[in-house]
């Protein structure tokens, strides 16, 4: 089975995505962490985050593994948490939106879903170009204050709240603008708005669907 959630940065995609792959015993797929790994490599060797070539050239020599818990592993060093900073964050739209990196990374992904019995994937193409034929669809929102209220939080940081905040408008903008695959909602994806709702109770929502659709 596929589940596919989509949405913009800072929505709870990845906990929500966590919790659902827990419950139904199937493997979450995090297909931000694999732009971010490739990104984090871009920066390594100091290569132009602007330049296709240099990047599709990462995208295909670099090793993306997943290990048991999820975590992403980049030829076998552990990606996190360098691949959460603040330079790849800030560039990983950049490095994201080549269709020649999309092209290597989407297949890895396919693959992925091909070789495990099930899985719970998010990100901001997995309901429209990576899984189309998902049995389940969502995509998760919330308003651009909620979304950087959670991400200060996460980093520790409440103080930074306003800056926080244009970055994710500034991703989302890059991320819904681009030519190739940008994030859209699937006309049959299930919207979830998540303002006010913790993880918890929007992971029960989607479930609740999951169950009715299969009952
Ligand atoms: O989900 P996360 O915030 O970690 O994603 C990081 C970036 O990776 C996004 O801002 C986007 O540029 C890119 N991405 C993408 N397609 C996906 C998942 C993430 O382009 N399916």
């Amino acid at each position: 089975m596929i589940l596919a959630i989509d949405g913009p940065a800072g929505a709870g995609k990845s906990t929500v995505a966590k919790l659902v792959a827990k419950e139904l015993g199937l493997t979450f797929l995090d297909t931000g962490a694999m732009y971010r790994g490739v990104t984090l490599e871009v920066l390594r060797l100091e290569l132009d985050p602007a330049d296709a070539e240099a990047c599709a050239r990462v995208a295909a020599s670099l090793k993306l593994e997943f290990d048991a818990q999820g975590k992403l592993h980049l030829d076998g060093r552990p990606g996190e948490p360098a691949i959460r900073s603040s330079p790849v964050t800030r560039a990983v739209s950049q490095v994201s939106a080549h269709a020649a990196v999309r092209a290597i990374v989407v297949a890895q992904q396919q693959r992925i879903a091909a070789t495990s019995r099930g899985v719970v994937a998010e990100g901001r193409d997995t309901t429209t170009v990576v899984f189309p034929r998902a049995e389940h669809k969502f995509f998760l929102t919330a308003s651009s204050h909620e979304r950087a209220r959670r991400r200060a939080h996460e980093l520790g940081t409440p103080q930074a709240l306003e800056q926080i905040r244009a970055e994710i408008e500034e991703r989302d903008r890059k991320d819904s603008t681009r030519a190739v695959s940008p994030l859209v909602k699937a006309p049959d994806a299930h919207e979830i708005i998540t303002d006010g709702k913790s993880a918890e109770e929007v992971a029960h929502a989607l479930l609740a669907i999951v169950a009715g659709r299969r009952a």
